[in-house]
């Protein structure tokens, strides 16, 4: 989904900004999506 407020990625320590695309990784953390450790969708 889109950030919708600004916050900050504990994966690679960079802020969110708001509209970018995160996700949730497998902690149930918001991470950018590029950082989550989950796939979002499987082949
Ligand atoms: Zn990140």
């Amino acid at each position: 989904m889109k950030a919708r407020f600004n916050g900050k990625c504990v994966e690679c320590n960079e802020s969110i900004k708001k509209g970018k695309e995160i996700v949730k990784n497998s902690k149930g953390v918001w991470v950018h999506k590029h950082c989550s450790d989950v796939e979002e969708e499987l082949p």
